[in-house]
């Protein structure tokens, strides 16, 4: 019955945290694919340690975004970066547009 229940500003802000957390890790996770590579290529193996960061980080990158399109929108409950079987991760709720700053606007 109560499915349209109004949500605390506090649970608000800690879903919405959640998931700024869970894009942090995906970008942080792409930006140090570079330098990565490069201390990789350093190494007196190189080739198989380059091929080894590279299994690492797509293993990764892969955890990264299965948590980014699982993690679910604080106020409608459904996914927050899927649109059906799409991810894209924008900065707002598909099913009932949320913005990701929500809790940082004051009301
Ligand atoms: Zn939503």
């Amino acid at each position: 019955m109560d499915t349209e229940e109004e949500i605390t500003p506090q649970e608000l802000k800690s879903g919405l945290k959640k998931i700024r957390l869970r894009r942090w890790f995906l970008w942080i996770l792409i930006i140090a694919y570079l330098p990565m590579m490069m201390m990789a290529m350093q190494t007196q193996q190189a080739g198989q340690t380059v091929i080894t960061a590279f299994i690492i980080w797509v293993l990764l990158l892969i955890v990264a975004v299965a948590l980014m399109a699982l993690v679910r929108c604080p106020q409608c409950g459904n996914c927050f970066h899927m649109n059906g079987f799409l991810f894209r991760p924008v900065r707002k709720c598909f099913s009932c547009k949320l913005p990701l700053n929500a809790d940082k606007k004051k009301t």
